[in-house]
């Protein structure tokens, strides 16, 4: 049978979970503690009794992120490929800015969306994350490579609202003031347009910030660019972004990667201001990342500044997003790609 995942529970359900070997509550706050401190073997944990170690060890799995690679881009940028504990691979990388280190985190191993221009769907979805592997992405970041973590953002491999309770899980994980305790605000979920999770994720009342990857404001171009947009369309989409807006209170951001004659002309860039305030939503654009299986290339600096020029005449706010560990694979799923197509 497998091995419970005891990283994964909260404080109370480990209270709980050991009582059932007659172990007081004081037994798992020792344990919870010794989590928190990022120590990822039973045998570690010296207060314990000989015999409760025996038992964890015996029906509890505790797996500490092993590093299969690791590059840092001459911005600074930290890139990780994390090996899992069976075998699988994920990505995580560290951003550094002036106002702090931002940690992207994978949420799937693959992922189901199919998005033309990314590299985390060419294999599909192998499975999702626990909340525990999620959690320890930003854990061993942080203690591996020295750098303090302050936000979190959820834009590495995989679609977080399609593994929705395990990420929820994980927030409230990384939220623990006894623990690696980053506040609600400064994490943000990324998502291609998942509208029908938008409501499970405003009634949870966390002030996190929500994501969407638009990368286009026409159906025709965003249905050929994101299968998810076929069967929802962008006025669905509109809506439920207005409507998180109005349960939350929190400004939505669009995400918005340029590609060469694809999204980048300037009726899009009208259409997307109106979009944009409609729905009271700020403008991140970046410049695609040249992913070489797909044959997608991006918008020259010219015709960005133009994209931008446009949306910010219809007083929208934008921000260009500076590229940042180009020389390292940077974009989600390509380091995880090399290594599966160099092992296969
Ligand atoms: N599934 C989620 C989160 C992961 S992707 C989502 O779709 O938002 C994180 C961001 O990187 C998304 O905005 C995604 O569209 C973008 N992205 C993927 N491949 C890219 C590429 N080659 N160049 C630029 N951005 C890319």
């Amino acid at each position: 049978m497998m091995k419970k995942d005891i990283l994964s529970m909260f404080p109370d359900e480990l209270k709980a979970e050991i009582k059932q070997f007659g172990q007081p509550d004081f037994r798992a706050d020792q344990i919870t503690d010794w989590l928190a401190k990022g120590i990822r073997s039973f045998d570690q944990m010296t207060n314990l009794s000989k015999d409760l170690i025996a038992i964890l060890n015996d029906k509890y799995r505790l797996y500490e992120p092993e590093v299969l690679e690791k590059k840092t881009s001459i911005d600074g940028t930290v890139k990780y490929l994390w090996k899992l504990y069976d075998g699988n691979a994920v990505e995580t990388v560290i951003m550094r800015y002036r106002y702090g280190n931002t940690v992207c985190v994978s949420s799937q191993v693959g992922c189901r969306q199919g998005c033309a221009f990314c590299a985390s769907t060419i294999g599909g979805l192998v499975r999702n994350l626990n909340a525990s592997e999620i959690l320890d992405e930003v854990v061993f970041s942080q203690k591996e490579s020295g750098l303090k973590i302050s936000n979190i953002v959820m834009m590495g491999i995989g679609e977080p609202l399609d593994n929705f309770d395990n990420v929820v899980r994980f927030l409230r994980l990384v939220n623990d003031p006894r623990g690696i305790n980053i506040g609600m605000r400064h994490i943000t979920i990324s998502t291609c347009g998942i509208i029908e999770r938008f409501g499970d994720l405003s009634s949870l009342g966390y002030p996190v910030t929500l994501s969407l990857s638009l990368h286009a404001p026409d159906d025709e171009t965003r249905s050929r660019l994101m299968p998810a947009n076929r069967s929802r369309g962008i006025e669905a989409i509109m809506d439920g972004c207005i409507k998180y807006y109005e349960a939350t209170g929190r400004r939505i951001s669009f995400e918005y990667a340029m590609i060469r004659n694809v999204n980048d002309s300037d009726e899009q860039a009208y259409m997307l201001a109106e979009k944009a305030k409609k729905t009271y939503a700020h403008i991140n654009l970046i410049p695609l990342n040249y992913v070489s299986e797909r044959d997608l290339h991006p918008s020259d600096p010219a015709t960005v500044k133009r994209f931008k020029e446009i949306l910010e005449s219809r007083g929208v706010n934008v921000t260009v997003r500076r590229k940042l560990g180009n020389d390292v694979d940077a974009s989600c799923g390509q380091l995880r790609r090399r290594y599966i197509t160099a092992e296969h």
